[in-house]
């Protein structure tokens, strides 16, 4: 098969498939590949890979799932783009999210919901959710996620499929629409941990235009590929492990025996903040967000409001039609949490525990290697289940939202199955060691 013909391939099974899925909110319907491809060189030669829509794209519709930017056509690309581009990969087009990526289940979309592959009434997880749909089921091969709080490994763990939010610092940001910039980072899914390792190889390393990236130079990922994990210190924190019970924290005891069976040392650790990670998070992200979306006022950007009487009136009602509701609750918390009259109390304050959270890592990685444990507390639930009870939303995201306050890098590994729905092991490690992760993701994707 060639390239040209994989391209048509792809988009036509994405047109079928689709109908269902809905993890698709722009599809390029003449997706070529790059021209004289260089198989020798670049591995992504000619792979179609699937882009959130919260990624800009020179010339392709990017709207982050918000009405706000149904017709916003970016006249530059993303730094992972062009990185992308370089390495020859195909761009089949743009997949569906929750709004801004505010959400865990890509229910909050203005372009509808996605189905999970798995089961068509449940969630994929979110807010990535279109991608991990897509890889899952089997549109493409590898897609981009970004992942704020859990929304790259959340969405891997509902579907099946390997995904990494790499160090913050890994990835340059520059064209990720930002919702939390200190938490926000660009990383991949995939079926195969492998094909995130030639991905992140690609993507990773400086960048001109984001001073937040690190010169640390990037390691081949696929090196730590087909290790042992001999020897290796291994930490599971007890509230992670405490948060689950039944048949996911048997799929999840499982894994871990794997790599104690193989000659990981298990240690049992404590992360003592853990119960102040859901509303950290949502003060910290929060109100980043409501400074980041300052900016989609109407005017600059997207929709604008019709009949509208002077220049506040376009910025109050471009703001009210052009926003959806989960958006605006952030909006609303975020700019209250910074008000001169709550800072302190809030806002201030989250930053601090924030810093006690890091802490508590910092201790872990003084004698481990890596940490593990479940990724979700759950397998996905039903469309329409929680949608209407956002701090239950918010609580499932107590597992996850840890490892972006603390900017290390973390991933989740299909584990198994609980009540015939995917279930998936995170695994964490210290800053830039993205090479740990890899190492024990591959080992449990072998050993399953
Ligand atoms: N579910 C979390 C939120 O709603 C995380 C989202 C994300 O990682 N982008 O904020």
């Amino acid at each position: 098969i060639t390239a040209e013909d994989l391209a048509k391939e792809t988009v036509k099974n994405i047109k079928e498939t689709d109908k269902k899925i809905n993890a698709w909110i722009t599809v390029d319907e003449d997706a070529k590949p790059a021209e004289n491809l260089d198989f020798n060189k670049n591995k992504l030669a000619g792979i179609p890979i699937a882009i959130k829509d919260n990624i800009i794209t020179n010339g392709m519709k990017t709207t982050a799932a918000s009405h706000i930017l149904y017709n916003y056509m970016p006249v530059y690309d993303a730094t992972v783009i062009s990185k992308l581009k370089k390495a020859q990969a195909t761009f089949v087009g743009k997949t569906n999210m929750d709004e801004f990526a505010m959400g865990s289940s890509t229910e909050h979309s203005y372009y509808g919901e996605t189905h999970n592959p798995w089961n068509l009434d449940k969630v994929p997880g979110g807010s990535s959710g279109g991608s991990a749909a897509a890889v899952a089921s089997g549109e493409v091969v590898a897609a981009l996620g970004s992942d704020t709080g859990g929304s790259i490994r959340q969405p891997a763990a509902f579907n099946g499929i390997f995904g990494i939010k790499p160090t913050y610092g890994r990835v340059s940001r520059w064209g990720l629409i930002a919702f939390g910039s200190s938490l926000d980072q660009i990383g991949v899914m995939s079926k195969r941990v492998k094909d995130s390792a030639e991905v992140l190889n690609v993507i990773a390393g400086p960048d001109e235009h984001d001073a937040t990236v690190s010169e640390q130079e990037v390691p081949d990922y696929t090196s730590f590929l087909g290790q042992d994990v001999k020897g290796l210190r291994v930490a599971v924190p007890k509230e992670y492990m405490d948060a689950v019970d039944g048949e996911m924290r048997e799929v999840i005891q499982k894994q871990i025996d794997v790599l104690k069976d193989a000659g990981a040392i298990i240690n049992e650790v404590s992360l003592p903040h853990t119960k102040y990670v859901v509303p950290t998070y949502y003060i910290v992200a929060s109100s980043e967000a409501s400074s980041n979306l300052q900016r989609y006022d109407g005017i600059r950007y997207g929709y604008r409001a019709k009949d509208t009487k002077n220049l506040l009136d376009v910025y109050v009602k471009s703001r009210s039609e052009g926003f959806g509701d989960e958006v605006k609750r952030r909006i609303m918390l975020g700019s209250f949490a910074l008000s001169a009259g709550a800072y302190d109390e809030f806002f201030k304050k989250a930053a601090q525990v924030r810093t006690l959270i890091c802490r508590d890592f910092e201790k872990i990685f003084e004698e481990n290697d890596v940490i593990v444990g479940p990724t979700t507390t759950e397998p996905a639930f039903g469309i329409g289940e929680e949608i209407s009870d956002p701090i239950k939303m918010y609580n499932n995201d107590i597992l996850t939202i840890s490892a972006n306050l603390a900017g290390i890098p973390a991933a989740s590994v299909p584990a198994g199955l609980v009540d015939g729905m995917p279930a998936g092991l995170q695994i964490m490690a210290k800053r830039f060691d993205e090479g740990n992760v890899f190492k024990v993701a591959d080992f449990i994707e072998r050993n399953n």
